[in-house]
Formats: C-alpha cells, structure tokens, sequence
C-alpha cells in the first residue's frame, strides 16, 4: 500500500496520511484534496510511505490534483526546510509558498487572459442602442474607447459587467478573445554603461561561481553602482540559458527597478508581490516555474517560487526587516533566499550599503565573500553629516534652528529637504497639565495618538479610536496638551513658518488609499515639492535627486530602546534616507537632532564610518552574547487572562529545562516576562527567550520541547507561538 504524507493547511506541527493509487502513486510535490473531518482540503504530499500508524481501514483516500509535480523538487526542499528549521507547521508554510489559486485547486497554467472587443457592426451600434439601457451604452462607450479591454479591467471598475457585455454579445456586437500574456522584454536593449573596475571584479566574481554554490555581499553605499552589477550578472545568467530570482524589500516603493530592469534584459521580466491581483500572482509564479519568465523580481515571499532553471539569487537590500515575516509563519526570506542557492547549487547575492549584522558576521566567518564598490558611481560626493544637541538648541515644534535655516536656504535656492520622523499622527501624547492625566488605549499598554485631519485619537497597536475629549476626563478642568510631534505636527508647522513652500507628507496616513504612495513618491521625485517630510515610507525607495538637505528630526527614539535591535535599524535607515540625497551634482548635508550628541554611534554615522559602527555593534553584541553570536529563539504566549500566558511558559521553561537537562542540550531558557507593551487589543502577552551558542542545540532542543508542549493541556488555553531568529524582541 502507498500512503501519503502530506502538509494540510492547518495549525499542526505534522503531516497527514493518506492511501493513494498503488499503481501510479504521485511524486512529491503532487496537490491532494482530501477528506479532514468534515472539511475537505487541499494539500501538498511532502512525503511517500510504505506504512502508516493508522491502520488501513481507518485511512481515507486522497484525491490526486496534479499528474506531475506543482511545486518541483528543489521548491519541495526548501519548504521542508523552512518547516522544520522554523518549527512551523508544514501545511502553513506550503500554503504560504502557493498562489492563491493554487491553493484553491486551480491548475498550475493559468486561464488565459479574457480581453474584448467591438466587432464592426458593434462600432457602428449607437444609434441601435436603447436610451433605456444605460450599463449596455456605457460599456459600449468603453469598448470603443480602446482597443481592446481585458477582463480584470472591467472586475475592477465596472461591477456587474458581465451580464451586460452578454446582452452586446448576443447582438454580435462584441469578440471575446483569450491568450496567454507574454511579460514584458526589452524589444532592443537599453546599452550598459561601461562598469567601473570595482563593479567589473564584483560581477566576474559572481559570473566565476555559476553553476557553483557561492556567497557574496555586494557591500557599497546608495549610488555606488550595485543595481548595474547585478544587472551585469543577471545579463549573464539569461545568456546561460538560466533563470534569475531577484528579491526586494518592497516593490511600491521601487517601480524604477523592474523599469529599469525590463529595459536592460532581453528575457521577460516577471513580477510577484502582495500588491497584485491573484490572477496577476498566479500568473508570474506560473511563468518562472515553466522558464518563460527569465527573471521574477518580487519581495518576501518570491522566495517560495520555483524556477525551471534557477541561476542566480540577488537579495537587494539584504539588511531590510521587511524580508522577515513578522506573524504566522516568521521566515526571513535572505536566510532562506542562502538555504535555496545552497540546495540549487548557485551563487547568492547579498547587496546591501549598510549590511545586516548577521550578513557581516558571516563575511568575517568567511562563509560569505565580501565584494565592494568604495565609491559612488556617478561621481557625487558624499553628504556633510552634522548632528544637532537638542539640549542646547531650542527647538520650536521640534526643529532646532540651525535645521530652519538650513531649510530656508534651499527655499531660497529652489532646492528640496526631507524631513525624516518615525512616528506619524500629530503628537503621541494627550496629557492633561493639572492632574497629569494622558490619553491612553483602553486595550494596550500605550498612549493614543492625536491626529489632527481626522480629529481622533488613535491607538497605533489596535486601531481602537475615540473621540478627543474636550475635557480632562479625570479632573474635569485642566488643560489637555499635545506633547511631542509626529509627522502631521511637522507639516502643519512648517507650512506655517514657510507658507510659500509646498510641503509633501508621506506616511502610512497619507498613502493609504491604493495608488496614493506610488503617486506622492512620483511627485517627490520629480521635484513637486520642496519640504518632503516623512517616515521610514520615504526612507527607502525612489532617488531624489534634488533634495540636498535631510534632517533626522529624532535620531534617539532607536538609540534608547528595549530593543538590542533598534540601533542597528536606525542608523541603516538614517544612511538610506540620506543616500536619497545629493546625489547629482549638488552636494548634501544631513543633521540629526539628538540629545545625546556624544553617543558613539552617532560619531560614526557623522564620518561616514559604518565599519566602524558595525564593529562596535558585533563587540556589544559578542559582549552581551546577543545574535550573530547566540542564537535566540522567542516563544510567545498571549491571553485574555492576565496570568495565562506567564503560567504557560513558566511551565514551558520547567519542561524545556529537563529537557535540556537530561539529554545534554546547552540552551539557556530565561525567566518568562511580560512583553515590553503587555497588553495590546486585549491580550496580555508574555514571552520566554532560548538561547544558545551553537544552532543546531537549539534546534535539537526546540524539536523536542515544541513537540511536548504542542500537547501540553495548558497550552490549550492560551495563544502560543515560536519565533526562530526574532527580529523584534517584543
Ligand atoms: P545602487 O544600486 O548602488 O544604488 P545604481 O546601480 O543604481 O547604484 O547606480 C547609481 C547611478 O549610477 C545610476 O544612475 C547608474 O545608472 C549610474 N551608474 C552605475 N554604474 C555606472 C557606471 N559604471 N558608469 C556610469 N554610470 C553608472
Ligand atoms: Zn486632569
Ligand atoms: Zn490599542
């Protein structure tokens, strides 16, 4: 008998058995539907057996949904992997892998494109057309508009159109047509520039390994040319006959990357990111897998994607928290991004101007070889970087003069600013000057925002919303006060002090509706504004190259956190958000207000020095015995009960410390605390940190005691999760 072994979409750390056809037993890789209590479901069979625990009678069949394998054997690799190092459960992370459609049953081809058009007699219909019938005179105006219109067109903004492109049908006044789009390719080649000679080493290295395992870090600030060392690589790998996989941090951010590469490279370009529409993603996914597509740009999870002939691997912007998965199933897509070209047996490219500590602790390991491009491509100089101590300088609405003036000048010389500020909203704290009241989240342990356009106070953790009350509602007098400033508080005040100017937010509030950040970046760039103020949005992405002047208006809220991690993300984020600037002709100046001028790392960012800043960070982290030096892995428990989910874990620590114990695991498990903010829309959460020296301990030990747990009765009252390699520690 062949059973079966396959990942089901649900939250079980297991793979379930099912009989199957003994004359044609599927290959791994193969979609199921099959019978799970009442339900039925699709799967992936990950597995093949002989035997079962189940006795035969009790095994129910599978339904085979595929004759060969959807997702292919080096994809099915990766899968397992990331089930098992992630200690998730198999079923999620192969649902996360599949497009949508696929994940419904659908076949792996995509359906065809669906466009119409007017037949002749249909152009010439209008006076055929009742008055009456205005969808049927409306959609026919459409069709005439153009010449042709496909079908998600009309999904997205003509609902209940199919009935009425029906009625035309039946006059024979419309062709419906179905193909297969193709993605788009350079008809001819945008020429190259020549590479300097630190790019042509950095791309001959990388060409030197195909065909090999190989791991780079292209290490070279903003400008310094990386994006044509791929561009020259990946060039190469087409010319092979293979397939490149290229991951970004966030695609609505950069559109001039996929521009940029569809112009330069002779093969279709396909896309994946959460931004598209299923069929989109179905399609793309499609497209690498059978070896149309020669190159699939996409973020996090384009790394699940199989490739025909699989080349190359680049990872732009290695360091960016956004290729980890923050719920559900926490994958980092760099680390897995390693693990593939690892199994493909290909070269990776880590390209980053400001390197994650890991990627930098693996070069001085030697396991990655370092490639460096020292200097900015086009020739622009470096900014001037100053930092403002707000302990000295007053600051009016949270700018310090020295930083209003040098916005003043570039008004006066037509030239742009950024003003960069993590936290949007008006200010973080409502606060009552008689009784010291502030306004605070019913839910969590944090205070509310102000936001000025709406008028509300707004929790950032939950969402909750209230009114903002007119009175102090504990003291009833009193005067509520807005302290500190976000985003909004920034605008609003600088369009006051400079009323002439045109001032830009960009903000998770302001590029909320679809379209609205793609639009607000385009008009940044092309210098529709002069004061661009925004969050980590602004940050990354598109080039200005006409700003000249960013101010990091508080550069301590990171220098100062809970988190081991912040410093790291500041100071990488206050170099991307200056590499924004100046980077034509025009020199830039950067300053960053702080009230701790003297802060070493600061010292660093103000001579350009991110080695120095990086060393400093791994002695602190080897010091403290922090990643890349240890490995940590968070559990998380949450509960409507106060107590809950701290018992969970103290019983959970107990557990995994006999564990530990008795088969000679060095792990360390700490105290279970509360999380940093313990209650948040309600739940109170609480965590517990594994650590150890050596990866595969903790991976022996998490095996063990997540199987253990995953039974334990208590575990069953509360939310519990495992995080590999967290990120955010809270
Ligand atoms: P990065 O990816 O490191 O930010 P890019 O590859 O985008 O850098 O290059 C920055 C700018 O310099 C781009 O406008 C690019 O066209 C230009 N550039 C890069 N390499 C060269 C070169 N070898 N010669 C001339 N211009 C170059
Ligand atoms: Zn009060
Ligand atoms: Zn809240």
């Amino acid at each position: 008998m062949t059973i079966a072994r396959v990942a089901l979409p649900v939250p079980l750390r297991r793979l379930f058995d099912y009989r199957v056809p003994d004359g044609h037993p599927p290959r791994p890789g193969v979609r199921v539907r099959v019978p799970f209590g009442r339900r039925s479901l699709i799967g992936v069979v990950f597995e093949l057996a002989e035997t079962s625990a189940i006795a035969a009678d009790k095994l129910k069949t599978a339904q085979l949904l595929d004759a060969e394998p959807a997702i292919p054997d080096s994809a099915l690799s990766l899968l397992r992997f990331a089930a098992a190092y992630y200690h998730h459960p198999p079923g999620e992370v192969a649902h996360a892998a599949l497009p949508e459609a696929l994940r419904a049953g659908r076949p792996v081809e995509p359906a065809g494109l669906e466009s119409f058009m007017l037949t002749r007699s249909g152009r010439d219909a209008e006076a055929q057309l009742p008055d009456r019938a205005r969808s049927q005179k409306r959609l026919w105006e459409r069709l005439r508009a153009a010449e042709s219109v496909v079908a998600e067109e009309l999904d997205a903004d003509f609902p209940g159109w199919r009935p009425v492109m029906a009625r035309l049908n039946a006059r024979g006044w419309v062709r419906r047509t179905e193909h297969q789009p193709r993605f788009p390719a350079a008809a001819e080649v945008a020429s190259a520039p020549a590479l300097n000679p630190d790019q042509r080493r950095a791309a001959e290295r990388v060409v030197q390994a195909f065909g090999a395992r190989g791991r780079f870090l292209l290490y070279g600030i903003t400008g310094s040319g990386k994006t044509e060392v791929y561009l020259h690589a990946i060039a190469e790998c087409l010319a092979r006959g293979r397939q490149a996989l290229v991951l970004v941090p966030e695609i609505a951010l950069t559109p001039q990357i996929v521009a940029r590469f569809r112009a330069r490279l002779s093969l279709p370009v396909a896309v994946f990111h959460s931004g598209l529409s299923a069929r989109e993603r179905h399609r793309a996914w499609s497209a690498a897998r059978s070896g149309d597509a020669g190159v699939l740009i996409g973020t996090r999870s384009a790394v699940f994607v199989p490739l025909a002939r699989p080349g190359l691997i680049v990872v732009d912007e290695e360091h960016d928290p956004s290729f980890k998965q923050q719920e559900g199933f926490r994958y980092h897509a760099r680390d897995l991004a390693v693990f593939r070209a690892a199994t493909e047996e290909i070269p990776v490219v880590l390209g980053s101007a400001t390197p994650s500590s890991e990627t930098l602790a693996n070069v001085a390991r030697g396991r990655y070889t370092r490639l460096e491009l020292p200097a900015r491509a086009a020739g622009a100089s470096l900014p001037r970087v100053q930092l403002l101590d707000l302990r000295r300088l007053p600051a009016a609405d949270g700018i310090a003069r020295p930083l209003l003036d040098a916005l003043a000048a570039r008004l006066e010389r037509g030239e742009q600013s950024l003003i960069f500020l993590n936290r949007r909203g008006y200010s973080p704290v409502l606060l009552c000057s008689d009784c010291l009241w502030q306004a605070r989240c019913p839910r969590c342990d944090a205070r509310l925002t102000f936001h000025l356009q709406a008028a509300r106070l707004r929790c950032h953790h939950c969402g909750a919303e209230s009114a903002r009350p007119e009175q102090c509602p504990n003291c009833g007098g009193g005067k509520l006060a807005d302290v500190g400033a976000g985003t909004e508080r920034l605008e609003t005040a600088l369009r006051h002090r400079f009323p002439s100017a045109r001032v830009l937010r960009i903000d998770r509030d302001t590029a909320r509706a679809p379209g609205a950040l793609e639009h607000r970046l385009g008009i940044a760039a092309q210098g529709g504004a002069d004061i661009l103020i925004g969050t980590q949005l602004l940050a990354k992405g598109h080039d200005l190259p006409n700003v000249t002047l960013v101010g990091v208006v508080n550069a301590d809220q990171g220098l100062y956190s809970v988190d081991y991690r912040a410093v790291e993300h500041l100071v990488q984020q206050i170099i991307q958000v200056s590499g924004r600037a100046g980077r034509a002709d025009k020199p830039g100046e950067v300053m960053i207000q702080t009230l701790a001028p003297d802060n070493p790392y600061l010292a660093d960012l103000v001579a350009h020095d991110y080695d120095a800043f990086a060393r400093r960070l791994l002695a602190e982290r080897r010091a403290a015995g922090y990643p890349p030096f240890a490995h940590f892995a968070l559990l998380r428990a949450e509960s409507a009960r106060e107590r809950a989910g701290l018992d969970f874990l103290r019983q959970a620590r107990s557990l995994g410390r006999a564990l530990a114990q008795s088969r000679g695991i060095g792990v360390s498990l700490f105290d279970p605390v509360p999380a940093p903010m313990e209650r948040r829309a309600g739940r109170y959460r609480a965590q517990l940190l594994a650590s150890a020296e050596r990866r595969n301990e903790l991976h022996e030990l998490l095996t063990a005691w997540l199987g253990r747990l995953d039974d334990e009765p208590l575990g069953r009252t509360v939310r519990w999760s495992v995080d590999v390699d967290p990120l955010e520690m809270y």
